[in-house]
């Protein structure tokens, strides 16, 4: 059997992943929210698991250190997708990209107008896109987390973040706007791994699809 390797990262991912691989026959000997190790063993001698940062299980497929990788079309986004096959949406860890403002601005009228706004985020690659798109000036200022900090002391007019009960905004006394786009969690594949080891990849691939389209 060749061997695989896949990348994925703690917190939600490992959570919504558990249960695919799990359909794929494929189980975690230890607990990557308990356990230090990064390099986890499976029930499968051949299959193993490598815990990474989110931002970068794209990287570790693109140059082929993992195989597979699982991640957010927001770091799919930023990363650019070089090296990479995403033939699945796995419709996992669903969320919204959405422009953020204090409760009290009016985003509406300052668009119109044509004021230049401070956008703080930590996707700068699709908040570039975004506002070119609608022909809106920005300065972009990349930031690594706690986005919704920055209106609050006058670091950015808005934020560019993800969004999914919006209690976080709330808590901030910040509004969402604008939704850029929806975002759930790929399936990201080596592009040379898919082709020599397509024996292998190929039955995991169809048990995610499988389980996928078994979900409510
Ligand atoms: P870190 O917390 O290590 O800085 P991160 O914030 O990118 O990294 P997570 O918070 O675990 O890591 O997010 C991982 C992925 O889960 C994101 O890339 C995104 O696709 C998705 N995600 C992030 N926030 C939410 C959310 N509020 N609801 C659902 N999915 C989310
Ligand atoms: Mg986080």
């Amino acid at each position: 059997m060749t061997d695989i390797t896949i990348a994925l990262s703690k917190g939600r991912i490992f959570e919504d992943t558990a249960p695919l691989l799990k359909a794929a026959g494929i189980i975690a000997q230890d607990d990557p929210e308990s356990s230090r190790k990064l390099i986890l063993s499976t029930n499968h001698d051949n299959v193993r698991l490598v815990i990474v940062r989110a931002s970068d299980v794209p990287t570790y497929v693109q140059y082929g250190a993992a195989d597979l990788g699982i991640a957010g079309k927001d770091v799919l986004l930023e990363h650019g997708g070089m090296g990479l096959y995403h033939p699945l949406d796995l419709n996992i860890a669903r969320c919204r990209m959405m422009v953020a403002v204090p409760e009290h601005f009016d985003y509406e009228s300052a668009v119109k107008q044509g004021a230049r706004l401070r956008i703080a985020t930590k996707y700068v690659q699709t908040a570039r896109e975004h506002f070119a798109a609608k022909g809106v000036h920005v300065d972009l200022i990349k930031l690594y987390g706690s986005m919704e900090l920055a209106p609050l002391v006058g670091l950015a007019d808005a934020i560019v973040d993800l969004v999914s009960s919006g209690n976080t905004l709330k808590a901030n006394h910040l509004k969402a706007v604008e939704e850029i786009m929806p975002i759930s969690s790929r399936l990201i594949i080596n592009q040379a791994a898919l082709k020599l080891k397509r024996d292998t990849i190929q039955p995991i691939l169809d048990a995610f699809s499988a389980a996928i389209d078994s979900q409510p």
